[in-house]
């Protein structure tokens, strides 16, 4: 048995493929197990938007360990060292079993009855007081489809707010608004197979390698069999990808759209367009000639810090090329002019017909396990099953759905982004904030706000978690949560599969799912329809799912055709799944019809320099009536430069071995000791310039706040600092590595995506570190793997031993 350490190893032994059709990608099924298994349970990682299909491992109740489900679509048996060790957190000896209520100042132990009463109490009081308005809820990308559509009807039918919003805000707004704004609705064209044989990728803003490594895997075996595909990386770090592609652009912090308007600009001018697709299919090929044509070589050169040469070298891959695949993430949707940057790289690929086509789509690819689900249901500041909220005709479908009045939806006015509902909170004008599964107070910009809005007096802050995070310790009411394994529920992923994460292990002590507490509040508030008969008509996941089914029925996300019982014979179905594919739609588009005719289509869209919304009748005098949209834009420089005070550009992001704020990775033993703590990325010239060496604690600081890591002299761009953004301080109290304690309270004008990968900083040494260079946050080398619990038999394996089904 070939033996694996995920954490030193963090892609696994390559099985290189020649990519002769979709799917050709061979098997390599991953194992881990501490104890031998006596039931296998199916399931799915939920600690990237990757999806891996996997088993747990369960021997007197307890999980014991993880397998790859080789005969799954997205990950054909592969787990990465997250997948492989994040089930432990599971066990972890500092779980939340029973409700708190702060007493006092302090939170205090105490019953479901009355922790409930008290949020019902005071729900009701606030809505005959202050209106439905004073109610806000902020979930996020990791629940199951079940809870956030039982969410949409008790925010929406029940309550009748409009500040309902996720997590996925931060990371995947721009992806959803972006693919709406081109193609008419959410959900992404195309397919993992498309890796399998494209020509050609085109991965910007996104270090694949550390926070998708499975997909990273199928890449590399396209890389290293024969006829690999060309490589176009952009990423003003040196990140494994960046190292490994054919050409690296590096661009200035806040100019991803000079560089994207220069590469257009290069594949108009030589002629590498499909005119024929373009006028078939597209509309806006004009003013995409207008707003890229001040891009030539030397201006976007100029501007963007990137040599003329690479551009046109990249320019060339990306014009040429038979077929492409992009993929974008937070470096371009947590940047300055989000939603317009990823526009135009859907752009890119309509203006050269690579949509809808083994080996040509573009993935606007989102960054959590289940942000798919958050923004299908409308739990995001979209409109259940990507209705539109301003068209009356979706408004009275889906009030038919829910059998409610169109008046009890709240649709006078658009959803409510986190960021909005964050101010209204500060403001006064949300009193009740009922936060799910996320951890606002690490991940947020402007820590320290956003700190004081969770403790201001006249604000109920009401927390579902599993553990006392940053936020939870702030909250008034603490709702112990059941997690993955503990709950059956399903899930989304970035290429619209959807599988069934069955329940493996009973939830610790009185915690209970999502689904289950939201069943409760609604009993409790007595949410009724307009027959007077209970609002939500189901009382399990299997309910909620049939009740989606029904509402997602007709709509570009329809699941009608799917069942738990297809889920589990399947292991894994794409949506559309109806009655025209019960095998699942493996691409969109491929006629070249788009869901953008007035009476089919998500929104109304935007103008994407500005983020003013299109009215109906603006809409309906440009009705493209399913062509897609191609929408130029123009530049807008950041508002914050680097100046005397601070010189430098931070950027921040996610590292290989963590997930979001920690909360699970952090209890992850090995995880934990490959990336323990914070570290400040810096260009050894910049380092050099503050007497900075190797493993300094230095202090970052920003016109918000200061946050301290230890140097790391990386190959990352001069004048740009990285800092992970993982760290707060619920296991080392009172250290100071919040990254956003730096960041700017300031978003994209169309996606409200918050700006993360820009800020003026300044950096300085506090002290000597012990001599030693922090772990590469990509990878720890080999032979230096990270220590593992003592005591603990592990197998890390390729092949399942003696596991049994
Ligand atoms: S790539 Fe993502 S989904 Fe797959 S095992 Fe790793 S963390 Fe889990």
């Amino acid at each position: 048995m070939e033996s694996r350490d995920s954490i030193a190893d963090v892609w696994g032994p390559r099985t290189p493929h020649a990519g002769s059709e979709p799917g050709s990608w061979p098997a390599r099924p991953d194992l881990r197990v501490l104890e031998e298994p006596t039931e296998w349970v199916q399931s799915v990682c939920l600690l990237c938007s990757t999806g891996c299909g996997l088993d747990i491992g369960v021997r007197d109740g307890r999980m014991v360990g993880v397998r790859g489900r080789a005969e799954d679509r997205v990950n054909h048996g592969r787990l990465g060292p997250k997948g492989l060790h994040g089930w432990e957190a599971n066990a972890s000896a500092d779980r939340l079993t029973v409700p708190l209520i702060r007493k006092g100042g302090k939170l205090v132990e105490s019953t479901w009855d009355e922790a409930m009463a008290l949020i019902v109490d005071r729900s009701k009081a606030l809505k005959e007081e202050y209106g439905r308005g004073s109610i806000g809820f902020y979930n996020s990308g990791q629940l199951f489809l079940e809870e956030y559509y039982t969410l949409a009807l008790v925010a929406e039918a029940g309550i009748g707010t409009s500040h309902v919003d996720g997590n996925t805000r931060l990371c995947t707004a721009t992806a959803a608004i972006s693919l709406i704004e081109s193609f008419g609705t959410d959900g992404a064209p195309g397919s993992y197979t498309d890796f399998d044989v494209t020509d050609a990728l085109f991965v910007v803003g996104h270090n694949m390698a550390s926070t998708q490594t499975v997909l990273w895997a199928r890449v590399l075996d396209r890389l290293e069999g024969p006829n690999p595909p060309k490589l176009v990386v952009v990423d003003p770090r040196a990140t494994v990808p960046a190292r490994r592609a054919d050409v690296h652009l590096a661009p200035r912090p806040g100019t991803n759209l000079p560089l994207m308007n220069g590469l257009l600009h290069q594949v108009i001018e030589k002629g590498w367009i499909d005119s024929d697709y373009i006028e078939a299919h597209t509309t806006g090929f004009a003013d995409l000639v207008r707003t890229t044509d001040p891009w030539p070589l030397e201006r976007t050169s100029a501007v963007t810090g990137v040599p003329a040469s690479r551009l046109e070298a990249a320019a060339e891959i990306l014009g040429t090329s038979p077929t492409l695949v992009s993929t974008c993430l937070q470096g371009v949707y947590q940047s300055l002019q989000a939603t317009a940057t990823a526009v135009q790289v859907n752009n890119l690929h309509l203006i050269r017909g690579l949509i809808g086509k083994p080996g040509a789509t573009v993935f606007q690819m989102n960054g959590q396990p289940t942000a798919q689900n958050t923004r299908e249901c409308g739990v995001n500041g979209e409109f259940v099953a990507f209705r539109n909220w301003n068209n009356a005709d979706h408004v009275a479908d889906t009030a038919r759905v829910w059998n409610v009045e169109p008046s009890t939806l709240p649709t006078w006015t658009p959803p409510t982004d986190a960021m909005t509902m964050f101010r209204y909170a500060e403001a006064g004008a949300i009193r009740l904030l009922w936060i799910m599964g996320t951890n606002p107070a690490v991940s947020l910009p402007e820590a320290a706000r956003i700190h004081k809005i969770l403790e201001r007096d006249e604000l109920l802050t009401v927390v579902s978690d599993a553990w006392l995070t940053e936020t939870a310790r702030r909250a008034d009411v603490v709702l112990p949560a059941a997690i993955w394994g503990e709950k059956t529920g399903c899930t989304t992923n970035a290429d619209r599969t959807v599988h069934l994460s069955q329940k493996a292990i009973e939830p610790p002590g009185k915690a209970r799912s999502d689904l289950d507490i939201l069943l409760d509040y609604a009993r409790r508030m007595d949410f009724r329809d307009k027959d007077g008969a209970p609002l939500i008509k189901w009382s399990d996941p299997e309910g909620a799912f049939e009740g989606w089914k029904a509402c997602s029925k007709g709509r570009p996300c329809d699941y009608s055709g799917m069942s738990y019982e297809l889920l589990r014979a399947r292991g894994a179905v794409q949506w559309p799944c109806n009655d025209q594919y019960p095998e699942g739609r493996e691409r969109q588009y491929e006629d070249g019809v788009f869901n953008t005719a007035m009476e089919t289509c998500e929104t109304y869209g935007h103008d994407i320099v500005t983020g003013a919304a299109y009215e109906p009748n603006e809409y309906a005098a440009m009705d493209p009536k399913g062509k897609a949209f191609i929408k130029g834009a123009e530049w807008v420089p950041p508002p914050e430069q680097p100046d005397d005070d601070y010189p430098l550009f931070l950027t921040t992001g996610r590292v290989t071995y963590h997930w979001h704020t920690r909360t699970k990775t952090g209890r992850v033993p090995a995880l934990q000791a490959a990336a323990p703590e914070a570290i400040v990325e810096l260009h050894a010239d910049d380092a050099a310039a503050l007497g900075i060496s190797e493993g300094d604690v230095v202090a970052v600081r920003s016109r918000r706040g200061e946050a301290r890591g230890r140097a790391r002299v990386s190959g990352i761009e001069p004048g740009v600092v990285f800092m992970p953004f993982h760290y707060g301080d619920w296991d080392e109290p009172g250290r100071d590595s919040t990254a956003n304690s730096l960041t700017i309270t300031g978003w994209d004008p169309v996606s409200k995506q918050p700006y993360f990968k820009y800020a003026a900083v300044r950096v300085q040494r506090v002290s000597s570190g012990d001599g030693t260079r922090p772990p590469d946050p990509t990878q720890i080398q080999a032979g230096v793997s990270a220590s593992r619990p003592r005591g603990r038999r592990e197998r890390d394996s390729r092949e399942p031993a003696g596991s049994r089904r």
